[in-house]
């Protein structure tokens, strides 16, 4: 039996959605296609799209578009609100994943400034720091939801506040939040956010890109019309089709899963108790009910996470795209931990599949690891 808690990374398609992977193949012709196929196919783009956005209170369904993932998506904002103003100001964590992080160090080659604010020391960058931070030619801010190491949310909707009135750019990475909580896109005052549906028990390959219709931004992908013509390419009409079921089903059941994952998040919790001393929780405060971050104090995951694979269990010593390195994780050394602490630590993170039991027996082989 294999243990998987690394449901931050990627998630597991859920099994009741076979039989749907198999119908999405009756939808075949170019959504752009004027004749009856194309139009049958157009259509169920559209309701995905429709079925999102109002369960979101996007107000403008055409404000989502559908992208090859949250990679693309926040490389699309972030480079079109650049390439828009030509220069100026970007505010951003140095929390964020790659995808934020590396496209604002590229964006600082080309000539822009850059401010990277720090977590305090319970992860999260505060409101109070990003309104310092602003100067006069700030074009931009971009501060993700949820943290996907350490599960910390940040104050987005006090940060969009701060903003709204201030004609800058308000951009958050939602990918690790998307599904976790209820969300009212309209009440966070943002301007723009990033999603993967490969989070969620979707299928790998699709993003969400939601840009506000009065947002300032430059185009990112040339060539056809598609996506409201804000991102040209055939759409991937078989994954969104599936990507919407998912998203639905995910939806409906939001309250029932919160309640599961309360539940799992309570007994983990419990189960940390008897470990005092030699582990340490790294997102105590504030964090969303499936990430948890700990330290396994004075040991090395370098060959903590061997030994757990070997005995069954999927985790990861941060994020995955950093993890093929096993260095110590960027996020918690921002967050102010040593380079021990941060080498020390590893992310367990839950979904609706994992069950009490998973987590029994993941601490009676951590007993005897440690
Ligand atoms: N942002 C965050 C916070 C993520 O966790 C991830 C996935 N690791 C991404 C962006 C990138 O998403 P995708 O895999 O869809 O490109």
């Amino acid at each position: 039996m294999r243990i998987y808690f690394d449901n931050a990374a990627s998630t597991k398609i859920l099994n009741r959605f076979r039989e749907d992977i198999l119908k999405v193949f009756d939808f075949y012709a170019n959504p752009s296609s004027v004749h009856a196929e194309g139009k049958k196919a157009r259509y169920e783009i559209e309701k995905v799209r429709e079925y999102i956005s109002s369960s979101l209170n996007i107000l403008n369904s055409k404000d989502l578009i559908f992208t090859s993932g949250a990679t693309e998506s926040n490389n699309m904002i972030i480079k079109g609100v650049a390439n828009f103003y030509g220069k100026g100001h970007i505010i951003t964590t140095g929390i964020e994943h790659p995808s934020v992080l590396n496209v604002c160090r590229y964006l600082e080659t080309k000539g822009f400034e850059l401010t990277y604010l720090k977590p305090n020391e319970d992860g999260i960058v505060t409101s109070d720091k990003v309104l310092n931070a602003i100067k006069d030619n700030t074009i931009l801010v971009c501060v993700m939801a949820v943290n996907n190491e350490t599960g910390v949310k940040q104050p987005i909707e006090e940060i969009g506040n701060i903003l709204k009135n201030k004609n800058i750019h308000f951009h958050s990475d939602m990918v690790q939040y998307l599904l976790k909580e209820k969300i009212d896109v309209e009440k966070l005052n943002l301007s723009s956010f990033s999603a993967s549906f490969h989070k969620f028990h979707g299928p790998k390959g699709l993003g969400l890109a939601y840009v506000k219709n009065t947002s300032k931004i430059e185009k990112f992908m040339h060539g056809g019309s598609h996506e409201k013509n804000k991102r040209a390419g055939t759409e991937n009409l078989q994954s969104i089709i599936l990507g919407g079921i998912v998203y639905r089903y995910m939806n409906e059941n939001l309250s029932e899963n919160i309640k599961y994952m309360s539940k799992i998040s309570d007994k983990f919790l419990r189960g940390l108790k008897e470990f005092e001393g030699k582990i340490r929780l790294n997102n105590k405060e504030n964090r969303v009910l499936n990430i948890f971050n700990i330290e396994l104090i004075d040991k090395d995951i370098q060959y903590i996470l061997p030994i757990l694979d070997m005995n069954g269990v999927s985790i990861s010593g941060g994020s995955a795209c950093q993890s093929g390195s096993l260095s110590p994780s960027y996020v918690l050394l921002e967050q102010g931990l040593s380079e021990n602490q941060a080498k020390g630590s590893i992310r367990i993170s839950l979904s609706i599949e994992n069950t009490e039991e998973e987590i029994d027996i993941f601490f009676e082989i951590l007993r005897k690891i440690i």
